[in-house]
């Protein structure tokens, strides 16, 4: 039960994640919780590259991204949780200044 997997629905109401299978029936629910909600009550949905299998992406010599791994559907730097992409919204763009440089000098150091 309650298995991490990639084939997740992944809605979410509240900041907690549907963890029944994609495209399943009736409400969504997650599993060991009484909280349920329809589609109507879900938050916006989750960048779709959410719970892929992924690992760390390579460190630079400060440390960045700090063991976080490089989401092939948004490009955003995502925490794992136990070898898969944690929930995440889709990234768009970097929070601040400091991000955006640390984030170029990570591509051209190991993008493509
Ligand atoms: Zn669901
Ligand atoms: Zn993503």
């Amino acid at each position: 039960m309650n298995s991490a997997s990639a084939s997740w629905c992944l809605s979410r109401a509240g900041g907690v994640v549907c963890t029944r299978p994609r495209g399943h029936a009736g409400l969504h629910n997650r599993s060991g919780t009484s909280r349920m909600w329809s589609d109507r009550e879900a938050d916006a949905p989750l960048c779709p590259g959410s719970g892929a299998p992924a690992t760390p992406a390579p460190r630079l010599a400060d440390g960045f991204p700090h063991g976080t791994a490089l989401c092939e559907a948004c490009w955003g730097f995502v925490p794992l949780d136990d070898g898969l992409l944690a929930p995440h919204d889709a990234f768009r763009g970097a929070d601040d200044a400091e991000e955006v440089g640390r984030r170029s000098v990570w591509f051209n150091t190991h993008g493509w």
